[in-house]
This record gives C-alpha cells, structure tokens and sequence, in this order.
C-alpha cells in the first residue's frame, strides 16, 4: 500500500505518521513510499491502539487536575469562597461550613452585631473569610463594575457642580464614622434632638437616610444611615457622598480598627474632618490618650500644634454638640461648598426599596440644582415621574434645593444605592428601549440581562422568567427568594413583574423572549388562558411560593456545571489472565494497594503508561463472589471493557463522583 494512502486512511499526514512509526515498532524508514499489504493492517491496529493511548493518557492527567483541584479545595486554606456584595450570616456560616451561632459569636467578638438573617457586607465578610482559613473571592463582577461607574460618576458630577457657574453656598452633608459602639448612632440622635428648630421636635420623624438641622441659622445634612447594618453603606457610599467627615472616637477605648478604616475611606475620599472625642463623661475617659495616638499616625490635634480638629464631647449626656457642629460649619467655610439651585437636579441616591402601599420609594440627597414635583427623572437603570416629594419630617414638600435629602415616590423601580438621580424627560422611542434594556422594575434582587462585554456572564445559562402576585409583599417576598436560587451557571432574569392576574402582554413577551410566566395567587386573565392554548410558553401557577421556587430551582439545576471527579481506589497486579476480550475478561492477581471493589472502574497500566480502561464485574476471592478484596489478598476479576492484558499490568481502579464546577 502506498504510504500517502495508508497516512491518509490513518487521518494524518505522511510526516507524522512516518515520523510515529519507529515509536510504534515499525522501522519501514524515512523515505518509505510503499508498505506490504499485511504490515499496513498491522500498522493500522498499532495507529488506533497507540491513539487510545493517547486519549487515555489525555484523561486521566485531565482527571488527575480535577482531582487536585477538588482535594486542594477541601484543604482549609486552599480553597476560595466567593461571596456577592452582601451575605446573610446563616449563608456565610454554610459556606465556612461552620455552625451558624459559632459565627454569629465570632462576628460578635469582633464587634459586629448581626443575627441569622442580617446582610454583612463583602469586605467583613472577607475578613471572616480569611480567618476561617479561607480566600475570599468576590462574586457578581457585574455589580462590582456598575458600582465603579457609579463612583465614577459621582465623582465627576461633584466637580461639575464644584465649578458650576451662578453657585450659591449650600448646606454641607456631613457623614458620622468611626468604631462600632464609639457613639455614632447617639451622637447622630443627639444631634437630631438638640437641633430641630422650636416646635418641630416631637413631631414625626421618618428613617429615610439623612435629615437636616439648624445650627446658627444654618443648616447641615446629616447622613444617618446606621453604623451596624449599613456597615458598608457608611464607610463606602457614605465617604463619597459627603462633604465633611466627623469621626467618632470614644474617649475610653481609642483608636479601633473601623477607626482606622474610616480614617482611610476619610483620606482616600480626600474629605475635610472634625474628630469627635466621645464619652468624655465616662470615668474611664482619656481625651489625651485619644490625641496621643491620632497624633501617632500623623493626624496631630490643633491644641498640640497640629491641623486636626478634635472636639471632646458626650453624646449620650448631649454635651458640647453646639461645638462640634460650629466646627463642622467652620470646616464647611473653608471649603465653600456651593451649587447652582436654578438648573434642573441631579443627586445620588442614599436610600431605596418596594414600599409595600407606596411602591418603589427613594431617597435621593439633591447635589445640585431644584428637584420639583413632575420632574421626569431617570435614576441608574430605572426612570419615572415625582409624583410627590417628602422631607425627613415625612412632610409633602414641593421642591428640594442642593444638599437637601427627600424621599420621592412615582418610579418605575427602586434604584440602587449611589445611582445618580438626573432630570431628562425620555422621548417615548429611548423610554421604550429603556423599558427594554433594563426590564421594567428593578428591584436590588433583580440581575440585569447579560451584556456583550460580560463574558462571564455571557458564559451563565439564563433563565427569563416574568413573576406576577396579588400582593406587593409576595411578590417582594418571591423576588427575594430568587437570588438565592442563582449559581454561578445560572442567571435568572426577572423580565417583568408585577401584580395582578397574567395579561395577554405578558404571555406576548415570555413568547417573545423565551420566558417562563410564574403567578402566585393569581390566574391567568380568560384572554390569556385563550392565548395560552396555542402558544408554547410555560405559566406555572401556585398559592405555595415554595412550589414556585421549587420549580424554578429546578431549572436553574440544569444548567450547572458537573465534573467528573475520580477518587482513586485499590491497585491490583496481574499474576495471570485466564480470558483476554473486551466483552468479558478473567484475570488473577494480587491486591497491592487499599482494596479492589466490585463496580469499580480501572486504567490498565503498563510501565506507568495507560493501556486501556474498563470495568470490574465480579469480584472472586477462593472462588467465591465478594464485593471487595483487602490488601495483600489474592483474588480473581471478571472485567469488560478493556483487553490485551500482560501479567505485570497493574489495575489502577477508582470510583468516579460528580461534583458542580
Ligand atoms: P455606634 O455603634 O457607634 O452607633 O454606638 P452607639 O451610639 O450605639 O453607642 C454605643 C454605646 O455607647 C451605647 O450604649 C451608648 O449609650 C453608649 N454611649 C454613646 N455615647 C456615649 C457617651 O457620650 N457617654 C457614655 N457614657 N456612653 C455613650
């Protein structure tokens, strides 16, 4: 046969297979054009025999990684834990593979008083996470890079209005930082008490994230998001939202780790301080030991010839917080913090969440320019119109002017903390493609549609799915449920939600997209029902969330990722083979290493090198069927599968065990 033919039918090239051949046994030599008929078959069998070599050795080095991989992920310190944003402490205590009371003990040692279903935030629950032995990844890179735009953002949109033209002098937004338990909630509520003006105390005051006081006929914003649940939003957002910085720290215990980190977000963010030294009242109180130590690091007190301005107080008594708030103006002066109150508004937003009579309910804190009632507003991914606005009082107001936090009703969907609030009226062409880009409502459970440059994501099975409630509360209840049912294979889409019965607009966009209709206590509309029955889109309706998400969990399961993963079992060595066929082989041997156990899989390998694979079908020892044989015994195998057994050959067995990716 000519070679070119023989390289041919082989699938390869002349070169290679000439090349090959001295490895297989074959010396025909380099020039070689023609080989006897009965050679080429040999070479053939030679050819395909050494190719599944190859694809065995391929294997099992590919199985071997896995194996790795999965061992050095159950060694404490090899492994890594990916945590979103924010964490519940019982999902951390899962992932930590730790008792839930065990962690909550530990955060609570360390300072952060959090139960079973409190958020912690990502960099806590780093710190956590590398305690516990482990390394923290951060998860979602998807949110990770749209809060780097909003910070982006923010940023570029405070020196806009820093250079503004027609700028007047605002009010300045003051963040409250420091250890957890220095005072900051007490100092904050102090302040709150102390400075509403005659005759507003007492009245009602709302949680919307800031509030304003009067101190000197001046007012000053107060950012209040509290210390241990907003951890994150205090030290993050709070760093670059405000304008000047009071850093709590209690005269009794000084400078803390949360003291020192707020000192960074302080410096990084390049935003003016006043230090508040804090229970002055306390007998154990030491105001010189507090300067002592800032002095140490470089933050020298004004009294010791330095620039930092430290003003001893006692929240809790009430006690010079006239002071501390003159210096916080004086601050402020220096600064000139102004903006252009006569152009349209543009804030960030400090608060935000499904309100269940109001709605989807913000608060935005107005940088610049006059927020009014019937401003159409776009806020990161969603949009809408003031239909109302109320001040921290839970006063309706008509407008809200530069550095004054408002709560505002009438959007679409609840905006995510640091989104930029912009005025712009949207023809209808970009509000529809809006609605379509980002899906109507978002709410903070809600994943966006995967984007071109998310390749990640890009990567994820997606399931679209449209939920419809007859209650805001299920409904929230339900979208919260959903995000735990995420993987790392598997985005779900909320396309649309809402609440009422299925529409036929509904049934026309799950059709459109590919999306499965889920309603909880409700039913489809009879339009809707008429519709379904000549359309293929799936609408699973229940009273039990719990059958909804179980459904829903299911088809998010199938698009995890499994893997292969081999535990290595015994190894036998062949002292005899009685029967040599890949429907059924008899060999003898002797149990070398652990034990050899029917069902088995097993690599034939000869010199270390892998000759084929099979399966153990019987298992023999003294002529009679066992299910394994020990270490050191002799026993007989009935194997399929593989064939061309020598003595010599060792049975490398292993069991095999599916693990997610
Ligand atoms: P935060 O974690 O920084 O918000 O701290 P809190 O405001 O919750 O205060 C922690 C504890 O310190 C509470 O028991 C307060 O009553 C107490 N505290 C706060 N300020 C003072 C103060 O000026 N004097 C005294 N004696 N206790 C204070």
């Amino acid at each position: 046969m000519n070679v070119t033919e023989l390289a041919r039918q082989l699938k390869t090239t002349r070169e290679e297979l000439l090349q090959k051949l001295p490895d297989l046994g074959f010396d025909i030599g380099h020039r070689a054009i023609k080989v006897d008929n009965v050679i080429a078959e040999r070479i053939k069998q030679a050819w395909a025999q050494g190719e599944r070599r190859e694809r065995l050795k391929s294997k099992m080095e590919k199985q071997q990684r896995n194996t790795e991989r999965a061992q050095s992920a159950a060694e404490p310190g090899g492994t890594s834990i990916t945590i979103g944003d924010r964490i519940t402490v019982s999902d951390l205590a899962e992932k930590l593979n730790t008792n839930v009371t065990h962690l909550i003990g530990y955060l609570m040692k360390n300072g952060i008083m959090a139960s079973l279903n409190q958020e912690i935030d990502f960099e806590t629950a780093s710190i956590v996470v590398e305690d516990y032995g482990f390394k923290p990844v951060r998860g979602n890179a998807d949110d990770a890079k749209k809060e780097a735009a909003s910070t982006a953002e923010l940023h570029v949109l405070k020196q806009q209005i820093a250079s503004e033209e027609g700028a007047t002098a605002r009010p300045p937004v003051v963040v409250v930082m420091g250890h957890v338990d220095h005072g900051k909630t007490t100092l904050l509520d102090a302040v709150r008490e102390t400075n509403v003006a005659e005759g507003e105390s007492g009245g009602i005051t709302q949680h919307i994230g800031a509030y304003q006081v009067v101190e000197k006929d001046r007012l000053i914003t107060f950012l209040d998001t509290p210390g241990h649940e907003a951890f994150r939003a205090m030290r993050e957002r709070g760093g670059q939202v405000a304008d000047v910085a009071i850093l709590v720290v209690a005269a009794d215990d000084g400078l803390k780790p949360q003291t020192l980190e707020s000192i960074r977000v302080i410096q990084k963010e390049n935003i003016p301080f006043v230090v508040a030294i804090n229970k002055i009242d306390k007998p154990g109180a030491d105001i010189d030991k507090v300067k002592k130590e800032l002095s140490e690091i470089n933050l020298v007190p004004e009294d010791w010839g330095g620039k930092t301005i430290c003003v001893p107080i006692s929240a809790k008594k009430k006690e010079h917080i006239p002071e501390l708030l003159d210096m916080v103006l004086l601050v402020a002066d220096l600064e000139k913090f102004s903006a252009n109150s006569d152009r349209d508004a543009c804030g960030v937003i400090i608060e935000a969440h499904i309100d269940r009579s109001e709605g989807a309910v913000a608060t935005v804190l107005v940088n610049t320019g006059t927020l009014k009632i019937g401003d159409e507003v776009t806020i990161g991914q969603t949009h809408g119109k003031i239909k109302a606005l109320k001040n921290w009082k839970g006063e309706n107001v008509a407008t809200a002017t530069p550095s004054m936090p408002v709560k505002i009703l009438g959007l679409r969907g609840a905006p995510h903390i640091g989104d930029i609030l912009r005025v712009a009226v949207l023809d209808r062409a970009k509000r529809k493609s809006r609605a379509k880009d980002y899906r109507f409502v978002d709410v903070d459970t809600q994943q966006q549609p995967a984007t071109d440059e998310d390749d990640e994501t890009q990567k994820k099975g997606e399931l679209n799915i449209i939920v419809k409630a007859d209650v805001l509360g299920s409904l929230e209840a339900f979208l919260a449920s959903l995000k735990k049912l995420e993987n790392k294979d598997v985005a779900i889409h909320v396309l649309k939600q809402g609440l009422g019965n299925i529409t036929e607009s509904d049934l026309a966009l799950a059709e459109d997209v590919g999306a499965v209709i889920y309603g909880f206590s409700v039913t489809p509309s009879a339009e809707a029902q008429r519709m379904s029955y000549n359309s293929s889109v799936e609408i699973k309706t229940s009273k039990v969330i719990y059958e909804l998400l179980d459904d829903i969990k299911a088809r998010a399961s199938t698009f995890i990722r499994k893997e292969i993963i081999e535990v290595p079992q015994g190894q036998l060595e062949i002292l005899k083979v009685f029967r040599d066929s890949r429907e059924q082989s008899i060999v003898g041997g002797r149990v070398k290493k652990a034990k050899i156990t029917d069902g088995a899989k097993f690599r034939v390998m000869r010199e270390n090198e892998p000759i084929d694979e099979g399966t153990i079908i019987e298992v023999q020892l003294n002529k009679q069927k066992v299910s394994e044989a020990p270490e050191g015994s002799e026993c007989g195998l009935k194997v399929k599968g593989a064939r061309g057994f020598h003595e010599g050959d060792i049975l490398a067995c292993y069991t095999e065990e599916e693990r997610e990716t």
